[in-house]
C-alpha cells in the first residue's frame, strides 16, 4: 500500500509541475509581449516611411527655392537691363517687359509651392515625432513586460526546481511496474493517472462506485476506476 501512497504523492507532484509549466507559457505578459514587439516592427517601417517622405518633401523644397532664386537673380539682370535702356529698340524693350512679367508670375508660382511644400513638411515633421515618440512608450512597455517575464519565471523555475526535487525523491520509492502503468495513462487522461478513492468517489472522474463496486476494484492490483480506468489510491 506504501507505493500506492507514494504514487499519489507522485501524481500531486506531477500535476503542481504541470500545472506551473502551462503557467510559465501562458503568462498573460507574453502576449502582450508578443504584441508590443509587433507594435515596434510595425512602428520601426512606419517611422522610416515618414523619414523618407520628410526627407523627400526637404529636397523638394530645397529645389524650388534653388529655382526660385534662378528667376530672381534672373529677373534682376533683365529689369536692370531695361532700366539702363542702353542700346534697345523698342521692340526690345516690350520683349524684356514681357519676359520680367513672365518671370515675376513663375516665381510667385514657385512661392506657392514652395509654401505649400513647407506645410507638408512640417504636416510629416510632426507625424514623425508622433511616430517616435510612440515607440518610446512602446519600447518601454516592451522592456518593462520583459522584466516582468523574467521575474515570473525565476519564480516558476525555482519552485518548480523544488518540485522535481521531491519527484527524483518519490520515484524510487514507486513499484515499477505501477510506476510504468501510471506513465502510461498520464498522457491519455489529462496528466492525472492516480486518484484517492474517497467515499467512494473517483478523484480523477468524480464517479461514484457503487459498495459493490468498490469491493471488485479494492480486489484487484493496482485498483482502478470502473469509469475512467485510472489507478486508484483506497485508503
Ligand atoms: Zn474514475
Amino acid at each position: 500500500m506504501r507505493s500506492l501512497e507514494d504514487l499519489l504523492e507522485l501524481q500531486g507532484l506531477d500535476s503542481s509541475i504541470d500545472r506551473l509549466l502551462d503557467r510559465r507559457s501562458h503568462l498573460p505578459q507574453l502576449a502582450a509581449f508578443r504584441a508590443a514587439h509587433q507594435r515596434l516592427e510595425r512602428l520601426d517601417a512606419e517611422i522610416t516611411a515618414a523619414a523618407a517622405t520628410r526627407r523627400e518633401l526637404e529636397l523638394s523644397e530645397d529645389r524650388a527655392e534653388g529655382e526660385m532664386k534662378l528667376d530672381e537673380a534672373k529677373v534682376q539682370r533683365e529689369e536692370q537691363r531695361l532700366f539702363a535702356g542702353v542700346g534697345l529698340t523698342a521692340k526690345d524693350l516690350t520683349h524684356l517687359r514681357d519676359e520680367v512679367a513672365q518671370l515675376r508670375e513663375r516665381i510667385s508660382r514657385r512661392e506657392d509651392e514652395a509654401l505649400a511644400l513647407i506645410d507638408q513638411q512640417q504636416a510629416a515633421a510632426a507625424r514623425l515625432a508622433g511616430l517616435e515618440a510612440e515607440r518610446r512608450v512602446t519600447l518601454a512597455d516592451k522592456e518593462r513586460l520583459e522584466a516582468e517575464i523574467a521575474a515570473e519565471w525565476k519564480a516558476i523555475d525555482a519552485e518548480l526546481g523544488r518540485l522535481e526535487a521531491r519527484k527524483r525523491e518519490t520515484v524510487p520509492l514507486v513499484d515499477p511496474e505501477l510506476l510504468d502503468l501510471y506513465e502510461e495513462i498520464r498522457p491519455i487522461k489529462e496528466g492525472v493517472a492516480a486518484a484517492a478513492l474517497t467515499d467512494g468517489t473517483c478523484g480523477g472522474c468524480h464517479l461514484k462506485l457503487t459498495a459493490a463496486e468498490e469491493i471488485q476494484v479494492r480486489r484487484e492490483h493496482p485498483p482502478r476506476c470502473l469509469h475512467c480506468r485510472r489507478i486508484l489510491v483506497t485508503r
